[in-house]
C-alpha cells in the first residue's frame, strides 16, 4: 500500500498504435485486480517517444477504454507531461554518481545479450561533468547508462521470486537516448515509484523490471509489486503486438472480447449481456491466484 493505505494501479498503454485483444488482457488484469482490492486504477499514456507515436493513437485508446467499460480514478497521467520530473530524478542520480555517457552503436553490441560495459568510466565521480553536459543537449552522439550492479531480488505476484545478478552479469540500463529522448526505463521506473502500489501487466516486459527496481532503489523510493501475467498470441504464436499489428479492439463485438480476455486470465466462466453487468461480477469474482494456474498449466 502507499502512503496513503490505497492499493493504486496503473495500465500504461503507449500510443504506438490502437489497442488490441492483448492491451485488453493487461487492462482487464489490472483493472479487476486494482478494484477487487478497493484500491485506485489510473490510466498512463507513455507517450515519451514522438518518432513512434502514432497520430489518433491516444484518442482512440481512450475511446477503446470507454466503451470496453473501464472508468479510471483521477486524470490521465501523460508522460509527455512529465520531462522535469524525469530530468530532476536523471539530476538524483548523477549526484550519486551513478551516471555515465555511453557512446556504443548497436553494431558494438551485435555479439552480446547485455550490455557488456564497455564505456563505463575508470572514475564515476569525474564522470558526471559529461553527464550534465550532455543532458543539456538534445541528440547527441551518446547516450547516458546507469551503473548497476548488486542483486535484485523482487516476488512477482505470479512468477515468484526472482533475482537479478547484476555483479555477475553486468546490464547497465540505458536512461537518456541517444536521440535525447527518456528511455522507457526511467521514465516507467520514476512514475511507477511514484505512488504505485501494484504493477500488472504482460509478461514481456518481466525482463525490463528488475532495471526498473534498480533504478527505484537508487532513487531511494519503494518498488511497488508485480504481476506479469501472460501475454495473449496470436494464431503463429508470437505476442500480439502494435508493431506486428495484431487486430484493433472491435467495439461491436465488445461482449465476446470481454469473455475471451477473461478466459485467457484463466478466470472462471460467468454469462453476461452487458458491459456494466460484465465488470460489476468480474471485479467480485478475480482471482489473481487463477492467472497463477493460467501460468502454470
Ligand atoms: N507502455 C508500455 C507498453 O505499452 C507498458 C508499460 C508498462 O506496463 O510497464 O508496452
Amino acid at each position: 500500500m502507499n502512503a496513503s493505505g490505497q492499493y493504486l494501479g496503473r495500465f500504461a498503454p503507449s500510443p504506438t498504435g490502437e489497442l488490441h485483444f492483448g492491451s485488453l488482457v493487461a487492462a482487464m488484469a489490472s483493472y479487476c485486480d486494482a478494484k477487487h482490492n478497493h484500491g485506485k486504477w489510473l490510466v498512463r499514456i507513455d507517450n515519451i517517444d514522438p518518432p513512434r507515436e502514432l497520430s489518433g493513437a491516444i484518442a482512440s485508446i481512450i475511446e477503446s477504454l470507454t466503451v470496453f467499460g473501464f472508468r479510471w480514478d483521477n486524470k490521465l497521467v501523460m508522460q509527455a507531461d512529465r520531462s522535469n520530473v524525469y530530468r530532476a530524478a536523471l539530476n538524483d542520480l548523477s549526484a550519486a554518481n551513478l551516471l555515465y555517457c555511453c557512446s556504443c552503436i548497436r553494431r558494438d553490441l551485435k555479439a552480446y545479450q547485455h550490455y557488456p560495459g564497455i564505456c563505463v568510466p575508470a572514475s564515476l565521480a569525474s564522470a558526471q561533468s559529461d553527464v550534465m553536459t550532455r543532458l543539456d543537449e538534445g541528440a547527441a552522439l551518446t547516450s547516458v547508462r546507469m551503473r548497476t550492479d548488486g542483486i535484485v531480488h523482487f516476488t512477482d505476484l505470479c512468477h515468484g521470486p526472482i533475482e537479478t545478478n547484476f555483479n555477475q552479469t553486468p546490464d547497465d540500463p540505458i536512461l537518456l537516448r541517444k536521440d535525447g529522448l527518456f528511455s522507457y526505463a526511467l521514465a516507467c521506473a520514476v512514475d511507477d515509484a511514484d505512488g504505485i502500489t501494484h504493477v500488472v501487466r504482460g509478461s514481456d516486459l518481466l525482463d525490463t523490471t528488475s532495471h526498473q527496481i534498480a533504478i527505484m532503489q537508487a532513487l531511494g523510493k519503494t518498488a511497488p509489486q508485480y504481476a506479469h501475467i501472460p501475454v495473449a498470441t496470436g494464431l503463429d504464436g508470437h505476442k500480439l503486438s502494435k508493431q506486428t499489428h495484431a487486430a484493433v479492439l472491435d467495439p461491436q463485438n465488445a461482449i465476446a472480447l470481454l469473455g475471451e480476455s477473461w478466459a485467457h486470465l484463466g478466470q472462471d466462466p460467468f454469462t453476461f449481456s452487458t458491459t456494466g453487468e460484465f465488470w460489476n461480477a468480474a471485479v467480485s469474482r478475480w482471482q489473481l491466484s487463477k492467472v497463477r494456474i493460467a501460468i502454470e498449466g
